[in-house]
């Protein structure tokens, strides 16, 4: 008789779960997994699948107004809100049912219901069913936070924008984040009037500073309207709709206000300090270069550890995890150089350093340019790309690559295999550039700016 139920049982079935899940499986494993809400984690299904669609959404109304100096009438337009939600909702199903078909398919036993731990080598479901286990993966991934205030209970998260009946016209939108600043181009380019509050002067801490200022000027003269250096005091509800206290002493009204506060990990209740996982500050499992928490046999990936909050960052730690464990290759997760996209609009491609991270380690060559893309000349919008390289002085290393404009998540997944590999400046300058496109000033860059 086998010593375990199960060789691992992961709890969490999102990005790194069930990644984790497949190729332990695959390896000849036992595994087990657990999900209390559905299958496909946040990315799948509030994050970063239906925030993708409903940023195509919100971009066709520039499309309309763009195509008039290429010659063409665009007639009346109007927006279905239920009807994208419906069609994102039908989309977010197919794919929650590839996640557990993909399951299936592995030989995966998955329930759908909550987990906790209960010692080293035990599971227990809501339902009472108990599993003995060799190994236990935590994959619960990370849930919004909203801060205290007076009315804080009338805000919304990113949990809740996915499935409004209705748009808000008037949205207001808190945090100078990722979510934040996403949602706000969604609702601005669907039509709503947006204002984005945020605590500091800038938003996106931790971009690029050019980079920075470039989506903000842009994000503003797109419609946006940001509230700097403010915060909300309370929210009441008046009639239908909120009225919001800013902490300047004005009050606005709002259909809805949207908190993107920052994300914490799901880490309570699941009997993880009844096991003797130690936790970090914020609640996260505290794991080593392998997801290996202190107590050997529990494990834990993805959102959940607070290292890199990012969906295939998620899969690499969970695929290296299954390789470690049950293909005997010790594979530790690779935090490096990871180019990632942000879906504001313009949209920001980044990879490596900032200018201001990059100065802090040596002497740097900063190649920078802001100009008009071909697009916007018959289109007569007023917009501008930023494409930023920061080098190395001495070993002429391309540390970063910076990119905001349309198209740039595609074009830094490309450029972040030349950074990964090491590339110098020389080595994008002997490139050839493709033409006419906006990613050939990447290898057509000649002076520093500075
Ligand atoms: P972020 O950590 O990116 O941003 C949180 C924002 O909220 C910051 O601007 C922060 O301000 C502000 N904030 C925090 N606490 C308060 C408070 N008490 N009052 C007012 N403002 C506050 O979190 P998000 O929720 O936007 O996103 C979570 C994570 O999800 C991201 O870190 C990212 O890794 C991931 N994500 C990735 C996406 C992508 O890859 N495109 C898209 C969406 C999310 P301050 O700067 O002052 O700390």
């Amino acid at each position: 008789m086998a010593e375990f139920d199960f060789d691992l049982f992961v709890i969490g079935a999102g990005s790194g779960g069930v990644r984790a899940a497949r190729i332990s499986a695959q390896h000849g494993a036992k595994v087990g997994v657990a999900e209390e809400y559905r299958y496909g984690g946040t990315c799948v299904i509030r994050g970063c699948v239906p925030k993708k669609l409903m940023v195509y959404a919100s971009s066709f109304s520039d499309a309309f107004e763009d195509a008039a100096g290429f010659g063409w009438t665009v007639g009346q337009t109007s927006f279905d809100w239920s009807k994208l939600i419906a069609n994102k909702d039908t989309e977010i199903d197919r794919l929650e049912g590839i996640y557990g078909r993909l399951m299936d398919g592995a030989g995966v036993t998955h329930h759908k219901q909550r987990a906790v731990v209960v010692d080293p080598h035990t599971v227990r479901l809501a339902d009472g069913q108990t599993f003995s286990t060799k190994y236990i993966l935590v994959a619960t991934g990370g849930t919004p936070f909203v801060p205290e205030f007076p009315g804080s209970e009338l805000a919304i998260t990113s949990n809740e924008i996915f499935h409004l009946d209705q748009m808000p016209k008037r949205a207001v939108i808190v945090g100078g984040g990722y979510i934040a600043s996403e949602f706000a181009g969604i609702l601005n380019g669907l039509g709503a009037a947006v204002t984005q509050v945020y605590r500091r002067d800038l938003i996106l801490r931790g971009f690029d500073d050019e980079v920075r200022q470039h989506v903000s000027d842009e994000m503003a003269a797109r419609g946006v309207t940001f509230r700097y250096n403010t915060d909300i005091t309370a929210l009441r509800k008046e009639g239908d709709h909120l009225v919001v206290s800013y902490s300047d002493g004005s009050e606005a009204e709002a259909d809805q206000v949207l908190y993107a506060t920052g994300r914490i990990p799901n880490t309570k209740g699941i009997g993880l300090e009844g096991a003797g996982v130690v936790l970090g500050k914020g609640g996260e499992v505290v794991v080593d270069a392998y997801s290996q928490t202190n107590v050997p046999s529990i494990f834990a990936v993805g959102d959940v550890t607070d290292r890199l909050a990012l969906t295939p960052v998620a899969i690499r730690e969970g695929q290296a995890f299954a390789e470690t464990i049950f293909a005997s290759q010790p594979v530790a997760a690779d935090h490096a150089l990871v180019p990632t996209a942000v879906f504001t609009q313009p949209e920001i491609g980044t990879t490596g350093l900032t200018e201001e991270q990059a100065r802090e380690e040596g002497e740097i060559e900063v190649y920078s340019a802001a100009f008009r893309p071909m697009m916007a000349t018959l289109s007569g919008r007023e917009e501008k790309m930023l494409m930023k390289m920061i080098v190395a002085k001495d070993s002429q290393k391309v540390l970063g690559v910076h990119i905001v404009g349309h198209g740039s998540g595609e074009m830094i997944q490309l450029a972040g295999v030349a950074v990964k590999m090491g590339a110098t400046k020389a080595d994008f300058d002997r490139t050839v550039a493709v033409h006419p496109t906006a990613s050939e000033e990447l290898v057509t860059m000649k002076t520093p700016v500075r």
